[in-house]
């Protein structure tokens, strides 16, 4: 017996000898799959009579003549091939959104075209489904050393954007096939393919291309193709608990751990976004066990200053079984913490200034340490529990109470002023000083005057000085915040009540702007007066954006964005459109008569259908909404901004307009209820555009449903899922009869689909005043109508009342 114990407690110990020895670290994987190469003795012959080919998800890639090499096996599969000669490669997806985005980018719907080379990765059965076709071709291998030699650096340079993908396959089982072709097309240059069925949409098509110096990922076509599921993610966050310290040269230190949900079980890497500024020192386990991790490994120095979010993945021992909790915790340093001179700091990360895991919808609770140099303010997401001194230092808590999907902050020597309500407070923050960006424009505007000396630099001394205030932040504050408390009263009736208890409006420099839970980050000219906007050289409308638009976007986002959340960056729209809509409709009853939500609107279609000068297409032509920021490419470097934010407006004042009730009590009662549902069925979880659809449906008219069957298909496909806007002309001709004036004629409808439905409302002109005559639904180019008037129109006006996105003669 006693024998028996020792015996097998030494044959456990070689057999825990013998894992140690044959598994690798994550790392040293990982070195191998970059050290990977094609093997001089894999090397096939391919000629037209024994052409190969391979499909994946409607893509077909034949390689009809030149030389194949496989990769040198990884622990016993082939990963990989390269291929030099002439092959053919063809895709034609039929989801019209991509379809049109393919003919943007290639001409036609279609990519069908002849290639030079090709580097192929893979972790599905690529290498035994080619072997076969070559066995049945009766290709046997050509060792070739010297064509293998000549693909080295390309291979070299290739392999560590694939490297870590193959890894966690190679580390969970249970992942999902991965299959990757890098091709150098004859008519497009290189172009990638991607159908990774870990992703959301596996299917991915696409190529890098520079605007200027602008580096873009041009996506001609992604989506999930036909039956295809969509994987769940592998974890959810559940509670962040984030320590930080903020050194006196603003660099910080920190450390977070994390709570998670596993959800599937089958994934050994955790990905976190963290920013690119922040170096990860360490991740460990709940009980301190130091865990492998990567960070921005095989992104070219290009990607990463291209890419806003940096990720970093800590592997797991193995895989946590679904349904279990666990904690990681991640140290951290780094630099998010801008200075842009004149005392004036700022959050320069706009995001992952914390290892964050998910979407904009994955909500989770947070506990916030910060500690920081005590002659700063520092303001932040949720709830402040208290705040001390200590030495040098401040330090304070903050813990949220409710769900929220991200965590923000904000520094600086701020002045601040407070207007309080009933069930909330609005905070605001001003810097003291201007930042040098802003006091040098002021210093060099044409009408000068002495800027007060806040660099300690030159002053321009060309004109009397008049007296002026120094133009300092904290001036605007009081006004700011009283005309913020009313846009958060205004908003109230469409979106229910303030979701939280603070806002916190803080400033930053340059012209962006961002909505935190709970905090603002508003820039500098948002601060500034009108007469100073004007001194630092903006125009009109540049200013009309900062003073009455830009604030009250970011306050509509606190419900529209930081309540109810996306997931998809087909979804992102929604919540953008509705915070600029509602932005606007706040300005209009700002009581400036020029500032109405008719000026805005008009605005919104002159951007649309003007070509920027470093676009190739006006905005209305370049995509639909559900495209989000795939609609930014070398073609339309802005496009996102000018589509997302216009068009997004427009479709919800038209479906407002046609929800609208004119002549009773409440004339936007069904729009409020619209909005407010929306909010109290997606608050803390993702609104796609398809349960945006059916809300919408839920409340339509009669009068809406131009197709039957109370859907509003029609104006989904055509405005959120299309792209292009009409334009409408009108020929008619009057008859006198005894119930008055036949007024016949018709209406031509170009620009768009010959399917493209719309209600379009005539006008004409009586005493100086526009009388409606009538809509008529264009249905295709032309559309015939009879109405009667009561006296003869010399005129016909379509839509003067801007209720439907077009252009007119
Ligand atoms: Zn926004």
């Amino acid at each position: 017996m006693r024998t028996g114990v020792a015996s097998l407690a030494i044959v456990c110990l070689l057999a825990v000898a013998g894992a140690t020895a044959a598994e690798k670290s994550p790392h040293e994987v990982y070195d191998a799959l970059n050290a990977l190469r094609p093997d001089p003795a894999a090397v096939y012959e391919l000629k037209p009579e024994n052409r190969v080919e391979l499909r994946r998800a409607g893509l077909k890639l034949s390689f009809d003549e030149g030389r194949l090499a496989l990769f040198a096996p990884f622990e016993g599969r082939v990963t990989g091939l390269v291929f030099s000669g002439r092959g053919h490669v063809l895709a034609a997806p039929r989801d019209p959104v991509e379809k049109q985005q393919m003919g943007r980018f290639l001409g036609a719907p279609v990519l069908d075209q002849d290639f030079l080379s090709a580097y192929l990765r893979f972790t599905d059965d690529t290498a035994s489904e080619l072997l076969h076709e070559l066995q049945i071709a009766k290709v046997s291998p050509d060792p070739d050393a010297s064509f293998v030699s000549r693909w080295d650096p390309v291979v070299a340079s290739y392999n560590p954007a694939h490297s870590l993908r193959i890894l966690f396959s190679s580390l969970a089982s249970g992942l999902r096939p991965y299959f990757y072709a890098g091709v150098v097309g004859a008519a497009t240059g290189p172009f990638d393919f991607l159908y990774d069925q870990e992703r959301p949409e596996a299917f991915l098509l696409g190529q890098p291309r520079k605007n200027g110096n602008r580096e873009f990922f041009d996506v001609w076509a992604s989506y999930a193709p036909p039956g295809y599921s969509a994987p769940a993610p592998a974890f959810r966050p559940l509670h962040y608990a984030i320590d930080t310290t903020i050194r006196p040269d603003n660099s910080l230190e920190a450390s977070a751990s994390i709570q998670l949900h596993s959800e599937t079980g089958s994934v050994r890497h955790v990905v976190f976004q963290l920013a690119r500024s922040l170096v990860a020192d360490a991740a460990e386990d709940s009980s301190g066990h130091a865990l492998p991790l990567f960070q921005n490994e095989g992104m070219t120095a290009q990607e990463r200053s291209t890419r806003g979010n940096d990720v970093v993945y800590v592997i797991l021992p193995a895989a946590i079984p679904a349904g279990q909790d666990f904690t990681l915790r991640l140290r951290y340093h780094g630099n998010v913490i801008e200075n842009a001179g004149n005392g004036v700091l700022f959050v320069g990360a706009h995001e992952s200034w914390y290892p964050h895991l998910g979407e904009a919808s994955s909500f989770a609770g947070y506990d916030l340490t910060m500690r920081w140099p005590r002659n700063l303010r520092l303001v932040a997401t949720g709830t402040k529990l208290d705040e001390h001194e200590d030495g040098e230092q401040r330090i304070a808590h903050w813990r949220t109470e409710m769900p929220v999907s991200v965590m923000g902050f904000n520094l600086g020597d701020y002045a601040t002023a407070s207007v309080s309500a009933d069930t909330y407070s609005i905070d605001i923050y001003a810097n003291h000083q201007l930042e040098p960006s802003v006091t040098n424009r002021l210093a060099n505007s044409p009408d000068v005057f002495p800027t007060p000396d806040f660099s300690g630099g030159q002053r321009r001394l060309q004109a009397p000085a008049p007296t002026l205030p120094p133009p300092s932040p904290a001036e605007a504050m009081k006004q700011l915040g009283k005309e913020i408390d009313s846009s958060v009263r205004f908003y109230e009736t469409f979106s229910g009540p303030f979701p939280f208890h603070t806002l916190s409006v803080s400033q930053i420099p340059g012209s962006n702007a961002q909505a935190w839970p709970g905090l603002l980050y508003l820039p500098t000219f948002s601060y500034l007066p009108p007469e100073t906007q004007h001194r630092a050289g903006l125009s009109t409308a540049v200013q009309e954006h900062f003073t009455d638009l830009a604030p009250f976007h970011e306050v509509a986002h606190q419900w529209w964005g930081n309540l109810v959340g996306w997931s998809s960056y087909r979804d992102q729209w929604i919540d953008e459109s509705i915070a600029n809509y509602l932005a606007m409709l706040f300005a209009n009853t700002q009581k400036n008569p020029e500032h109405t939500l008719r000026m805005w609107l008009d605005r919104s279609r002159k951007k649309l259908i003007t070509r920027p000068s470093d676009a190739e297409d006006r905005p209305a032509d370049v995509g639909a909404l559900v495209l989000g920021t795939r609609l930014d490419s070398s073609r339309s470097p802005e496009a996102y901004e000018q589509i997302i934010y216009s068009k997004g407006a427009w479709v919800l004042h038209m479906l407002r307009e046609m929800l609208r009730q004119p002549g009773s009590k409440s004339p936007d009662a069904r729009f409020e209820t619209l909005l407010r549902t929306l909010v109290a069925k997606y608050s803390y979880r993702a609104l796609s555009t398809a349960a945006f659809q059916r809300e919408v449906e839920a409340v339509m008219t009669p009068a809406m449903d131009l197709e039957g069957g109370r859907s509003m298909d029609w104006f989904f496909e055509e405005w959120v899922r299309g792209t292009g806007i009409p334009h409408y002309r009108v020929e008619f001709t009057v008859a006198r009869t005894d119930k008055g004036f036949a007024v016949r004629g018709k209406l031509f409808q170009t620009g768009v689909p010959r399917s493209f439905i719309a209600r379009v409302p005539l006008y004409y002109s009586d005493a100086g005043r526009n009388v409606f005559l009538g809509s008529v639904v264009a249905a295709g180019p032309e559309t015939s109508f009879h109405f009667i008037a009561a006296v003869a129109p010399r005129k016909l006006h379509i839509d003067p009342q801007l209720t439907l996105l077009c252009t007119t003669d």
